[in-house]
């Protein structure tokens, strides 16, 4: 089994380039933003709490993404691997999914880090908003939240995986090829080591 973070800012071209590696490696894309988008449409009681929050540019609190992502740990017992996008987004959430991978004895083995400049983040959000219908884009005032939110919670789970060398930075900026193509790399040299 192989386990991937795809890291990086609200913005950085996680949702993009997962689309293009689950579809390469057959991984089973696990995004929280998305899990949580869909309890919303369903109108969930879960969602229902989660909106008020999303539209503050908060993070919902760490047990509500936990517990989603438990619950999809075990609903797929026989991927090939996870693809996480935008999850772990604190310390703890790093914590509890270490817990539930050592499990499986199948660790994370490789954080993939997309970098991109702070105002190239603000101007892709805004132009986002335009077109796609999510109300935590259309206000540069909740984008500027979620990106402090960013800075403040989540990269330190960067230094988490740091800790055990896992984290590759990867250029986040170029055309969405060039992007894709050096994930793809630092992907191969690592995923017949995990698989054999
Ligand atoms: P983006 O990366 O563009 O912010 P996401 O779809 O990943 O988009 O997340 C949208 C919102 O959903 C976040 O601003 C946050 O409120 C909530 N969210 C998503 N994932 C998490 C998570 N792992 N922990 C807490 N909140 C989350």
């Amino acid at each position: 089994m192989f386990n991937l973070i795809l890291f990086g800012s609200p913005g950085s071209g996680k949702g993009t380039q997962s689309e293009k590696l689950i579809a390469k490696y057959g991984l089973k894309h696990l995004s929280t933003g998305d899990l949580l988008r869909s309890e919303i449409s369903r109108q969930t009681a879960l969602g229902q709490e989660a909106k008020k929050i999303m539209d503050k540019g908060q993070l919902v609190p760490d047990e509500v993404v936990v517990g989603m992502i438990s619950s999809a740990l075990d609903e797929n017992p026989h991927s090939k691997g996870f693809l996480f996008d935008g999850f772990p987004r604190t310390s703890a959430q790093a914590e509890a999914l270490d817990k539930l991978l050592d499990l499986k004895k199948a660790p994370i083995a490789v954080m993939l880090a997309l970098a991109v400049s702070g105002e190239e983040l603000v101007k892709r959000l805004v132009k986002r908003g335009e077109t796609s219908g999510r109300s935590d884009d259309n206000n540069e005032q909740v984008i500027r939240a979620r990106l402090n939110e960013y800075l403040d919670k989540t990269a330190p789970v960067a230094d988490h995986y740091a800790q055990t060398g896992k984290v590759v930075m990867v250029k986040g900026e170029g055309s969405i090829t060039e992007i894709f193509e050096a994930l793809c790399y630092e992907i191969d040299t690592r995923i017949d080591r995990v698989n054999k």
